[in-house]
């Protein structure tokens, strides 16, 4: 019996130990695998390019309702995965495209009358023009245009001032983390909304195609893209261009320039840096 009983204990010991070391085993392969997937999910990150829309979408949305969905992360409204053949292959630019350790100036760089605002030359953090006049009428006569030919268009994001699109990249760094961020969000200072001269245009009744690739594939994106420069409008991010303009390409951001120079270049086929030589 006492026998019995030692030989039980021991028994019962060994099964603690084996309970103990097969625990061991499992939170072991559980750390492991948890890993990796980290790993997988870094590497996704890093290839697919975010949503074009975020930024922008946001743009029409409450600060608040952004922060609160940053985070949910995924949800229909501002998926965070492209929504389709992002260029996978292309790399982020570095820093963002930015210039390390560049201070914002007192005064907007101005190049043949025309103000820019890209990732190399940002406007003061004190620049507020608010919409542009002559942009907002040039719109809405390529508005009416468009609806005699069959598209309802609407400017769904304009203006923005330099606070709320400081909140506004804040929120998607948080999210997103910066090199993502930088892809489809200016930072403060560098927005060309800030200009009061950036329109985002997009299909009434078909907001699902607002911020999308796939807007410049509808019948009304490709109106746009053969019209807008008879109104002074430009797609200003035209596809292949990331290097250059320092964003990928967006179907539905355009710039008014001015009739004579949204002419010209349309004609050239080239970028707005390109035609002014600020590479
Ligand atoms: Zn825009």
């Amino acid at each position: 019996m006492k026998r019995t009983t030692t030989y039980g204990n021991k028994n019962n010991s060994k099964k603690k130990y084996i309970w103990i070391g097969a625990s061991v085993v499992v939170i072991i392969a559980a750390v492991i695998a948890v890993f990796i997937y980290l790993n997988q999910n870094d590497e996704k990150n890093q290839n697919a390019e975010p949503a074009p829309a975020e930024e922008e979408k946001a743009g029409q949305e409450e600060t608040a309702k952004t922060e609160e969905k940053s985070s949910t992360a995924t949800n229909e409204e501002e998926p965070t995965e492209p929504k389709d053949q992002q260029s996978q292959e292309e790399q982020p630019l570095e820093n963002g495209g930015y210039i390390e350790g560049q201070v914002l100036p007192t005064e907007p760089t101005i190049v043949e009358g025309v103000v820019i605002a890209n990732k190399k030359y940002p406007l003061p953090s004190t620049y507020a023009p608010g919409e542009s006049e002559s942009a907002r009428n040039a719109f809405e006569l390529m508005a009416k245009d468009a609806r005699e030919a069959g598209f309802e268009l609407v400017a769904f994001s304009t203006y923005r001032s330099f606070e709320y699109q400081d909140t506004l990249y804040n929120n998607y760094v948080n999210r997103d983390g910066k090199e993502n961020a930088d892809r489809y969000s200016a930072r403060p200072g560098y927005s060309e909304h800030q200009t009061g001269l950036a329109f985002d245009i997009g299909e009434k009744g078909k907001e699902d195609l607002w911020l999308t690739e796939e807007f410049g594939e509808t019948e009304a994106g490709k109106w746009l893209v053969e019209n807008a420069y008879k109104y002074g409008f430009i797609l200003r991010y035209p596809k292949g261009k990331e290097a250059i303009t320092g964003y990928m390409y967006e179907s539905w951001h355009y710039r008014y320039v001015g009739l004579h120079l949204a002419a010209e270049v349309k004609e050239a086929g080239v970028t707005l840096e390109e035609y002014l030589g600020i590479e």
